[in-house]
């Protein structure tokens, strides 16, 4: 009993078992790991480079940015980059990069602020409104950002 828990442990710290393989084509060794946010569900997958950069030819765009990009509000390392939603419905199109705490935590903010009955505006309100949610949320993730940090 007590070897054979010994065995296990030493294969953890050795790291060879722990070798994660892509998704797609179960081969090479995942190296990204790509988070999407779809209806505020977050959805994660593991693919080697290759298979990332087949996936789209955003992806490809994206991962040559990728490489030199940092969170846009903590700094740390990116998992995911993407247009920015709420650029998007107000017409400006910009790569937004961030880590994927500072990814959840804007989401759920942006989420929480979404007035339910907003689709009763005209359009013209809406994107005001958006415009301004857009703002707030940069806003709220300078606010959290140094409060974790403090931490
Ligand atoms: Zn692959
Ligand atoms: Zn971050």
């Amino acid at each position: 009993m007590q070897s054979a828990r010994l065995v296990a442990a030493a294969d953890e710290v050795g790291g060879t078992s722990h070798v994660m393989l892509c998704e797609s084509c179960k081969k090479n060794e995942a190296t990204c790991h790509v988070c999407t946010i779809v209806d505020g569900v977050s959805q994660s997958r593991d693919l080697c480079m290759e298979c990332h950069e087949a996936s789209s030819p955003e992806a490809r765009e994206l991962s040559a940015a990728q490489r030199d990009a940092r969170c846009e509000y903590c700094g740390g390392q990116p998992c995911a980059g993407g247009t920015d939603f709420l650029a998007m419905v107000t017409g400006v199109q910009k790569l937004k990069f961030s880590c994927m705490p500072c990814l959840l935590e804007h989401n759920r903010y942006v989420q929480q602020q979404l007035q339910p009955d907003a689709s009763g505006l005209s359009q013209r309100d809406q994107l005001a409104l958006l415009r301004k949610l857009g703002r707030d949320a940069d806003a709220h993730m300078q606010q959290w950002v140094s409060e974790r940090g403090s931490r």
